[in-house]
């Protein structure tokens, strides 16, 4: 059976071009189907505003919405197998670490039910003789959620849940690359007894099904993950149309090896940092510096654990990195490394694009270890989204920090050292939105994320993470018996 799109409610074949999503490890096909088009974003749209004001689910009691929500969590739990091998076949993720993502998204879909259950709303003032004010939030409306490719279904119940909590009603445009992950997540949506058109999934191109919803009259809010440039533009149209909007954008985040670190521990952590999931992270830890009295020390350790990595099949048990999303984003990669090579910076490991047996035949990349490249260089400053890491000796503590800071990103930072004043002290002076102690790369659902500067606007997750999908209305209740005293 071709693979349908979920439009309004219903399972139909899209009405734009035909699509293809591939495995990356063998360039095989995984369905092949029309994409969206823009009479399915009409329809989709049309039947989400008529759905988020029907009482069927803006009235329903908090409790109830929780109950569908709870139930998404508990089928994503009991599917856990089907789904991560699915994303594995989408984007390539080994599949230990497509089950982790699954797991998390059971975990969001379980805390924002739990949220929304308990969402309050606010007595600004105590009373006064003449009036009391409350305050209460209010859905927004129609929310576009706008996906990227590499953690598909994480990404996606990050913004389909908590706008869902919070009234809403969602249409989700997941990334051109993995579209299989959203479709199957509308199934599951489905049988929990979301009422119909509340959410619909529209595979297609950005630049038409992307763009046509982001800018639809009735989308009253952009959530987005993605490009720093794509999140600029949406940023623009959000402006012109005077609505919201929730940017989860690049980053180039620094990792930092103070003197005093448990180099085991660091050097470990830093690895997993930047090649867990082939470096294809918005977080990862991509430019790494280390205190010069350890510096050697350090890039030996690393380059023994870049090199025992395992890059290989991604539905292979041991393996570490599976292969890169498609052949241009590895060649894309890969001329970051040629560039490194021809501004004069050492290649201590990887660096290759792999000729032999099953590498040959997919889109892998090996862990990269690079240094003796300045600061300013393009492979110190740009977002390369793959498993390449570059390193920079720092002599002092004020230095550092004004290389760690000096990139448009602000996404994440790391920091491993013994000493939590020292390292809290450097927390402080880091932009980012998220700084990570003696550990990398680890979430918790109720801890807000979200970036500084050019990495975004607006945090998800944590319990704001509902409000961040709604509207504050403000009731004035007089108390007073007697007339207002003005005319008098
Ligand atoms: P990445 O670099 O991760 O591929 P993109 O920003 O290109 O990031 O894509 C992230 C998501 O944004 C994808 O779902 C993509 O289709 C979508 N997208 C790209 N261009 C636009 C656009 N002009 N309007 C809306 N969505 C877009």
């Amino acid at each position: 059976m071709t693979q349908q799109i979920f439009v309004a409610g219903e399972w139909r074949e899209g009405r734009g071009d035909p699509m293809v999503s591939r495995f990356p490890a063998d360039g095989s096909i995984n369905a092949e189907f029309n994409a969206a088009g823009l009479a399915d974003v009409e329809d989709a749209v049309a039947a989400a505003e008529a759905a988020w004001r029907a009482p069927s689910w803006r009235s329903r009691q908090p409790h109830e919405r929780a109950e569908v929500l709870y139930r998404v969590s508990e089928l994503i739990k009991s599917r856990l197998e089907e789904l991560a091998a699915q994303q594995t076949r989408d984007n390539g993720k080994p599949l230990s670490e497509a089950r982790g993502l699954v797991a998390s998204a059971a975990g969001t879909a379980r805390y924002f039910a739990a949220a929304c259950e308990t969402l309050e709303g606010e007595l600004p003032t105590q009373r006064n003789a003449d009036f009391m004010t409350l305050s209460r939030y209010e859905p927004l409306g129609v929310i576009a959620a706008i996906t990227p490719w590499n953690s598909p279904i994480a990404s996606e119940m990050q913004k389909v849940v908590p706008a869902l909590a919070g009234g809403n009603a969602v249409v989700l445009k997941p990334a051109e690359a993995t579209p299989l992950m959203a479709l199957k997540l509308a199934e599951l949506f489905e049988e929990a007894g979301l009422p119909k058109g509340l959410l619909s999934v529209l595979p297609g191109r950005g630049s038409v099904i992307g763009e046509a919803i982001a800018r639809h009259p009735w989308v009253r809010k952009i959530s987005f993950t993605g490009g720093t440039n794509t999140g600029r533009h949406l940023a623009h149209v959000a402006a012109d149309k005077l609505i919201g909007t929730s940017l989860e954008l690049g980053g180039k985040s620094p990792t930092i090896i103070c003197e005093d670190a448990d180099l085991e521990q660091a050097a470990k952590g830093v690895a997993y940092g930047i090649f867990s999931s082939a470096g294809q992270a918005c977080i990862a830890g991509s430019r790494l510096f280390i205190h010069r009295r350890r510096y050697d020390e350090v890039m030996e350790r690393l380059e023994e654990i870049a090199g025992g990595l395992r890059v290989g099949h991604p539905e292979t048990a041991g393996v570490h990195l599976g292969p890169l999303i498609s052949e241009s984003h590895r060649d894309g990669v890969a001329a970051y490394v040629e560039r490194a090579r021809e501004e004069g910076g050492r290649i201590r490991v990887g660096g290759t694009i792999p000729t032999e047996g099953e590498l040959a035949a997919g889109s892998y990349y090996p862990p990269t270890l690079i240094d003796g490249l300045p600061h300013d260089s393009a492979v110190c400053q740009e977002e390369i989204f793959g498993p390449v890491l570059v390193a920079l000796p720092y002599d002092d503590e004020d230095e550092l920090v004004g290389l760690a800071n000096d990139n448009a990103y602000g996404l994440a930072a790391g920091i491993w050292s013994a000493d939590y004043r020292r390292a809290l002290r450097l927390a402080d002076k880091l932009e980012a939105g998220t700084v990570w102690i003696n550990t990398y790369k680890k979430f918790s659902i109720s801890t807000p994320f979200g970036g500084y500067k050019e990495s975004g606007l607006g945090r998800e997750k944590g319990r704001r993470g509902i409000q961040a999908y709604m509207q504050q209305k403000s009731l004035y209740l007089g108390l007073d018996h007697e007339p207002i005293a003005w005319s008098d």
